[in-house]
């Protein structure tokens, strides 16, 4: 589906490319021992070098580098065997170094891409252009003195990789889509948590419009957007905000710019004429990294089933729908419940149960699906009850509250409550003729030729069953009891 904004110079379409740091998990930071844990008080995972102490040397981590690789892979791209740590030189106060070590003209990761499902079912491929690893910078704590700030630098010299898109994104949508994927996929890899409001993932989103066919417009950049949600509105407004100016003969000027998620616009942070030069050269204490075959190897056997092939393989053996199987494999943990409810029982039946009932009653409850009250078996068991006719699919519904409430098994659940579907049809008729000499004046309607009685009818005998009756029986039942 495209997203164009109709204009009174025609259509326009918007041109979008995402860059997102991810701070990967790993126990030490990139270039020192220094612990990495979140939450952590302030200042105490710090060592030497990441306070900038004159003459202390990086010293590279590679539980990091092979959290970057196993990263690479999953975004499909090529695992450069030779890149070159940079400087990029700035100051700013929680940054004790007066510069970041990056990756400038070789990344480790280049070349890659990503498949999204979008809403429609169909599929988008968006390319990758590289992926660098880096040192993040640490936090300015504004608001615990009037007049002071303070610097907390646990989080300086913790490792990121940055994945840069290209500017294959267009739409709000595909933006969104495009980072739960890479956020189910780094989660799969357990590269990053991918937390965007505790800022492990975090986006910056360049905004550009051009009439379809033209080249590429002059962009923006939206700095450090903090949730999937806020992506897209700083989208949607910035195109919109861009396409106006065009319309009235002004010209778009490269800036970086701000989102603010209260007023869901965006603001100039600075203009390019006022842009820092970061003076990059490569860094002097740091040899250039090389990976040997037998590392790429080893790590690529390591890779675990990742969403896009966890996919096809739901949609294949269990045939679910591309839509649902989307839903299904964004967690990790997800999928596992799923696989195992769905074994040997009616796959589509217990999806549609997880991604409904099961969902609902979770947020609900605030509990992840590792702590269902139902236990994925429990649910096979209950759609197969629905599957032999034992029980109604309304029925089921009760059933279901009864688990979460309870964390029984169906068949207990059933028969403790008397909850077994009525399919004697004797006993069936019986209910459907009371019903219908206590209603003799809606009998008399109904055969003048009132037929949407029938509904009624059907309700009535439903509930004088206590909702227990084969539905498709009993309305079969009131048909002929009402045509006799
Ligand atoms: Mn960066």
């Amino acid at each position: 589906m495209s997203y164009i904004i109709k204009g009174e110079t025609g259509d326009w379409e918007v041109v979008v490319g995402l860059e997102v740091h991810c701070e990967v998990i790993s126990k030490a930071k990139l270039f020192s021992g220094a612990a990495v844990t979140f939450g952590a008080e302030p200042n105490t995972q710090v060592d030497f070098f990441d306070a900038g102490f004159p003459g202390m040397l990086p010293v590279l981590n590679h539980e990091c580098v092979e959290q970057a690789i196993k990263t690479g892979f999953g975004l499909n791209a090529t695992i450069n065997k030779m890149s070159i740590f940079a400087r990029k030189n700035y100051y700013y106060a929680d940054l004790p170094n007066g510069y970041q070590i990056s990756q400038s003209d070789h990344p480790i990761v280049s070349d890659g891409h990503i498949d999204v499902t979008l809403e429609n079912g169909e599929t988008k491929r968006i390319g990758i252009e590289r992926m660098h690893i880096e040192q993040d910078a640490g936090k300015l704590i504004h608001d615990q003195h009037p007049s002071k700030s303070f610097v907390d630098l646990n989080r300086a010299g913790v490792a990121l990789m940055e994945i840069v898109s290209r500017p294959d994104i267009r739409s709000p949508e595909e933006a969104g889509a495009y980072l739960r994927e890479l956020r189910s996929i780094v989660r799969y890899i357990g590269s990053c948590d991918g937390n965007m409001d505790e800022g492990s993932m975090r986006c910056d989103v360049n905004v550009s419009v051009r009439h379809p066919g033209e080249p590429y417009g002059t962009r923006a950049e939206i700095k450090n957007v903090n949730s999937i949600r806020f992506v897209m509105q700083a989208i949607e407004y910035e195109s919109k905000r861009q396409v106006e100016v065009l319309e009235e003969g002004g010209r778009i000027v490269q800036e970086t710019r701000k989102f603010d998620s209260v007023k869901g616009i965006t603001k100039t942070m600075r203009s390019k004429e006022t842009a820092i030069d970061y003076r990059y050269f490569y860094d002097p204490d740091l040899i250039p990294l090389r990976l040997d075959d037998e590392l790429i190897e080893r790590l690529r056997k390591e890779m675990p089933e990742l969403p896009a092939a966890k996919r096809e393989r739901f949609i294949r053996d269990f045939g679910v729908t591309p839509y649902d199987a989307e839903q299904l494999v964004a967690e990790k943990d997800t999928a596992a419940y799923f696989e195992r409810a769905a074994k040997g029982h009616d796959a589509k039946k217990v999806a549609n149960y997880i991604l409904g009932d099961l969902f609902a009653a979770l947020n609900k409850l605030g509990k992840p699906i590792t702590e269902s009250p139902v236990s994925a078996e429990n649910l096979g068991k209950m759609v197969d009850l629905i599957v032999d006719g034992t029980i109604s699919t309304r029925i089921a519904k009760d059933v279901f509250q009864f688990m979460i409430d309870e964390g029984k098994d169906p068949e207990t659940i059933v028969a403790e409550k008397g909850l077994k579907q009525v399919t004697d049809t004797g006993a069936i008729e019986k209910i459907v003729d009371e019903v219908l000499a206590a209603n003799p004046d809606k009998v008399a309607e109904y055969k003048s030729g009132k037929d949407k009685l029938l509904g009624w009818f059907v309700g009535q005998t439903m509930r004088a069953s206590k909702g227990k009756a084969n539905p498709a029986m009993l309305n079969d039942l009131v048909k002929k009891k009402l045509s006799l």
